[in-house]
């Protein structure tokens, strides 16, 4: 297939970068492929970017909700006639499975329609004031400039987390997409061109995360931040944001998710629940459970079949049905993989399945790796039990009973998923109100994210501007207006109006 060329779009207008460079996107599972290239920028053109969406902002924002609803909803149709071709350049540009790759865009489109719907629902409410006279109301609206940061690992989902409800609430938009992924970026903002947004309304600008995203994340004229990547990312982002003493940064990060499994848990859900939420995108989701923990009287049944089942994973070119672990995303995932494996070696992990890095032809051209699957006792502040390993890298952590297990969920300084399975409701209570989560599932996997649902999580995972359904809280400022009917003025709160 030929190489894609894309290119920055400012104003309505594809551009090279100022810098005049470009960089290179490959196919994790054929390093040999070359899925095209996209412009090295630098802050020259995030200035030209910013430029044109604050320039662009008044227009859009005077539009009515239902009119820029509709510009979604074109670009939804879009997305439905090219859905095959993006599932496979999801596949292609960060080696998600095929069916993975088909549920990226899925979730894209359903993220696509949920914000135009949006342009048909109340969108603010009407309150009673303690004066009869008044009529007082919350609307809401938009912030301004929204800058859009986002990671490799859902290339097309995440952008259109943050960017729809932005659009649909009248702001305009910069996305700053990974480096990883930027050609899954570049068709969707094709697609948005051709669905005839005015110019300035969504630009995007492609580059490294220092010279792109800082200049981005410090700009005075930028009003929102959203940002979904790593924790660390993230921290300095926040620092970078508050130079600007009124930005407001929005900061969704990692996670040390687990599932917990209790006593009398039915193990065909329980064993193939574990898998899922450890292996799926090859342990690469912020929603990955790099933890299993089981209770000690059914610990050894659970990991015999466990082990049994991850023997069974097909590893391979995501383009392949059959395959369910495709590549990790770069060398760096691998060394971070293989460091983790070390680190918990070094804590007396019981190692089952020794994973590590697959040799052989069909392997050699990509980051393909094996589980690394290992049995742990519990004991406070472990490394590897603790810290997000982004890779299909678990742990089977025996608990005693339910508080125990929550105990050592709770253990790490993230906040993201949990998933519980048990048949007793009164245990799955306690959970769902002592765990420490954004998102919680019972008898289920950890993963599992459906856009009309809020996105985030707690404590290091997220600082409680979820993306998804929650989003609007973050890009719309929620405004007080208030109305007199009556012939003079009377206060609240028994206030005189005298003089
Ligand atoms: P990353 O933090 O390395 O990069 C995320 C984005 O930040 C990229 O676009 C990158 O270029 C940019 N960036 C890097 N340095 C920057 C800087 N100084 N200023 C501004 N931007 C900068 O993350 P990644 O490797 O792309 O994604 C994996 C991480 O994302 C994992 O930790 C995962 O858990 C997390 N994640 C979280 C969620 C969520 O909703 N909570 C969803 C998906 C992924």
């Amino acid at each position: 297939m030929q190489p894609i060329e894309a290119k920055n779009y400012i104003n309505g207008v594809w551009k090279a970068s100022t810098t005049g460079k470009t960089f290179e996107s490959r196919n994790p599972a054929n390093t040999n492929e070359i899925i095209g290239t996209a412009p090295d920028s630098a802050a020259a053109d995030v200035d030209e970017a910013v430029a044109a969406a604050r320039n662009a902002f008044h227009k859009w924002s005077q539009l009515s909700w239902v009119t820029r609803a509709d510009y979604l909803d074109k670009f939804a149709q879009l997305i439905k006639r090219d859905l095959q071709e993006m599932s496979r350049l999801v596949t292609r540009e960060c080696g998600k499975p095929i069916n993975e790759g088909r549920a990226d865009v899925v979730e894209t489109l359903h993220m696509v329609q949920f914000a135009a719907s949006l342009g048909r629902m109340p969108v603010g409410s009407v309150i009673s004031s303690e004066i009869p006279e008044k009529d007082a109301y919350i609307r809401r609206k938009p912030k301004g400039v929204v800058g859009c940061i986002t990671p490799w690992n859902f290339p097309m989902a995440i952008p259109m987390w943050e960017i729809c409800p932005s659009l649909v609430s009248g702001n305009t938009v910069i996305l700053k997409p990974s480096e990883e992924t930027p050609l899954c970026a570049h068709h969707l903002i094709s697609l948005m061109h051709e669905a005839g947004f005015p110019p300035g309304v969504v630009n995007i600008v492609h580059g490294m995360g220092e010279t792109v995203g800082a200049p981005l994340t410090a700009h005075p004229n930028v009003d929102v931040i959203l940002f979904t990547g790593s924790y660390n990312v993230g921290k300095l982002v926040q620092k970078q944001a508050a130079n600007d003493a009124y930005k407001f940064a929005a900061t969704e990060m990692g996670g040390k998710n687990a599932v917990i499994v209790l006593s009398d848990a039915d193990l065909n859900i329980a064993v193939p629940a574990g898998i899922l939420s450890a292996f799926k995108t090859s342990g690469q989701r912020c929603v990955t459970s790099n933890r299993i923990i089981v209770d000690k009287k059914i610990v050894d049944e659970y990991q015999e079949k466990f082990v049994q089942m991850a023997d069974r994973i097909k590893i391979g070119n995501g383009l392949s049905e059959d395959v369910f672990m495709g590549p990790l995303i770069n060398k760096e995932g691998v060394q971070k993989f293989l460091f983790h494996n070390q680190k918990a070696r070094e804590e007396g992990a019981d190692v089952l399945r020794n994973g590590g890095v697959l040799e052989g032809p069909e392997f050699e051209c990509g980051n393909f790796v094996s589980p690394f699957i290992y049995r742990m006792d519990y004991r406070p502040n472990t490394f590897c039990l603790r810290e997000e390993a982004f890779s299909p890298h678990v742990a089977i952590i025996p608990c005693d009973g339910v508080e125990n297990a929550v105990e050592i969920y709770n253990d790490t300084d993230y906040g993201l998923a949990m998933a519980v399975c048990t048949e007793d409701y009164r245990k799955w209570r306690y959970v769902r109100d002592n765990a420490e989560y954004g998102l919680g599932y019972v008898n289920l996997p950890s993963i599992g994210a459906e856009v009309h649902l809020p996105f985030g999580g707690v404590k290091k995972s997220g600082n409680g501007h979820p993306s998804a359904e929650g989003l609007l809280e973050a890009v719309t400022h929620r405004t007080a207006f208030t109305v007199n009917f009556g012939g003079e003025i009377k206060m609240a709160q028994g206030l005189s109006a005298k003089l």
